[in-house]
């Protein structure tokens, strides 16, 4: 896209400017103007709000196989564009081109996933407790939901919400994250395409003060999903919760990995290096802290500081790089705040620099950063980061090493490493978080699974898997008496 050009909304099947000023798009690898997006008011809400729900008293009658065959075609058409849906992502958000593809991958996989779901979207039949009488319960659409997503995720996250919401007969009105309007952008396009019906899925640009509130607000919204930080999920829930809505939020994460004396070294360099310095550790379930048995701490040490040094930081568009930009110069200072700090609370490893020369200066990258001799209450071991900043925090023993994991007030991810099948089982047990890697780092998730945490991650919903398709239906118990005549439940038969 070029810059000068800026993306609409797209609302009633129409793609619109909004009234608004624009907002530039910046590519975090060398802070060049991508595109402009045009911001959005709260009467532009209030206009997809109105395309939605005259939609869905369609939609909700279309046979589910039926919408299941589009979505089919959709995720055929995702797959075809993949390279190139790739590339806007990193370019947008900064992500190594290989990540990119993983989490367009997950998009595509999560649009197959629900498409089936068009044959299935089981309820449940049970036997009735009186004769001639049966019981089922069946799903329906919980109506119009409003989607508001982050810019790390920006397909991945708009899929696990949108797939399951229109496969179960809502409508939906999206407001995706001001960094990433492109990728929204070209994934509305598709769904165009395919020829999804007017009205079923909208598309609003704009700030989450204007446009991400008036969706919160509006009366006509009747579920609410949220991806994004504790702050504004825990200022959501108060708005949503107080109209009654139904509220999904998944939010920040304070993730570990844990080493065991018995761990294959490589084998966690790897995955912490792949789950700490991927996507620069701006993922929800980046590894931020690293527990370590005391006994192996020096080795695993010498080998993940020289493996740290060893990758290649640059451009997310080149093949080689393993550590792209973080999403804005913000960002990187608020990184390097966290780790002046954590140089008081620890002892500075490598990295801690913002990299400011050549090719490097031009964009916003941190140096993969480890710090040592963490205590499990410092402010870097207990806060959100979002940089590839990595606390390393030594135990004497497991049990040690499970109250550290559960110290934290988010609950998303946990890993160990260990070859102990005691440990494997305890762990999967002990582990408070709502996802669990044995021998794995802490990102990886499959969209088949549900994805999301416990504590300040999490409001008790779930993305991904059919657990998502609870955040989108309501129960309905249904119960057929054929038997002529009146029954009592609970009386005639006791
Ligand atoms: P953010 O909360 O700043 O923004 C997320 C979205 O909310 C954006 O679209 C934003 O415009 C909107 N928003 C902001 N203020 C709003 C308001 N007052 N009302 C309505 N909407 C509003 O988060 P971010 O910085 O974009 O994303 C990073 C955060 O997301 C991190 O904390 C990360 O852990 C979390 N995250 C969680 C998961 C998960 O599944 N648990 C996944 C990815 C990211």
């Amino acid at each position: 896209m070029k810059a000068g050009y800026a993306y609409q909304n797209y609302i009633n099947g129409e793609w619109k400017s909004a009234q608004g000023e624009s907002e530039k798009v910046i590519n975090p690898a060398n802070e060049k103007v991508l595109a402009e997006v045009n911001l959005s008011s709260p009467s532009e809400v209030d206009e997809a709000v109105n395309a939605a729900k005259r939609a869905q008293l369609f939609w909700k009658t279309v046979p589910a196989p039926e919408k299941g065959e589009m979505l089919f075609e959709i995720s055929q058409k995702l797959r075809e564009q993949k390279e190139e849906l790739s590339q806007i992502l990193t370019a947008e958000n900064g992500k190594p081109i290989q990540e990119a593809r993983g989490e367009v991958q997950e998009a595509i996989d999560m649009g197959f996933y629900m498409a089936g779901e068009g044959r299935r979207l089981f309820g449940q039949t049970v036997p009735a407790e009186l004769p001639n009488k049966h019981a089922m319960s069946i799903r329906s659409p919980v109506g119009i939901a409003g989607l508001i997503t982050p810019w790390n995720f920006p397909i991945a996250i708009a899929s696990w919400k949108m797939f399951p919401a229109i496969i179960s007969g809502n409508t939906v009105v999206w407001k995706p994250a001001l960094e990433t309007p492109g990728m929204a952008n070209a994934f509305v396009r598709i769904l165009d395409e395919c020829g999804l019906p007017a009205g079923v899925v909208n598309l609003v640009h704009g700030a989450g003060e204007t446009v991400g509130n008036a969706i919160v607000e509006h009366e006509q919204i009747d579920i609410v999903s949220f991806t994004g930080s504790t702050k504004t999920g825990r200022l959501i829930a108060s708005k949503a919760g107080s109209m009654l809505k139904k509220v999904s939020l998944e939010m920040g994460g304070k993730n570990a990995i844990t080493v065991m004396d018995s761990a294959d070294i490589d084998l966690a360099v790897d995955g912490i290096l792949w789950s700490s310095f991927g996507t620069s550790g701006q993922r929800c379930t980046a590894a931020s802290r690293v527990i370590v048995h005391q006994d192996i701490k020096t080795e695993l040490e010498k080998v993940l500081v020289k493996r740290s040094k060893e990758l290649t930081i640059g451009d997310g568009a080149k093949e080689e790089t393993d550590v792209g930009p973080v999403i804005s110069r913000q960002a990187l200072e608020n990184i390097h705040e966290y780790v002046k700090i954590g140089r008081k609370e620890g002892e500075l490893l490598c990295g801690g620099r913002i990299l400011s020369e050549g090719q490097q200066g031009k964009g916003n990258y941190y140096e993969p950063t480890i710090i040592t001799n963490v205590q499990p209450s410092a402010k870097i071991a207990q806060e959100e980061i979002f940089g590839p900043v990595i606390a390393i925090i030594p135990v004497e023993n497991f049990d040690e090493a499970m109250r550290v994991n559960n110290d934290s007030a988010y609950g998303l991810s946990s890993s160990i490493f260990t070859k102990d099948a005691n440990e494997v089982f305890r762990a999967m047990h002990e582990m408070d978080t709502g996802i669990v890697y044995v021998n794995a780092g802490t990102t990886g998730a499959e969209i088949h699974l549900p994805f999301g945490g416990t504590k300040k991650t999490g409001n008790g919903h779930r993305d991904s898997g059919t657990a998502s398709l609870d955040v989108f239906t309501e129960w309905k118990s249904v119960y057929v008496d054929y038997s002529g005549k009146l029954q009592r439940a609970q009386i005639d038969n006791n």
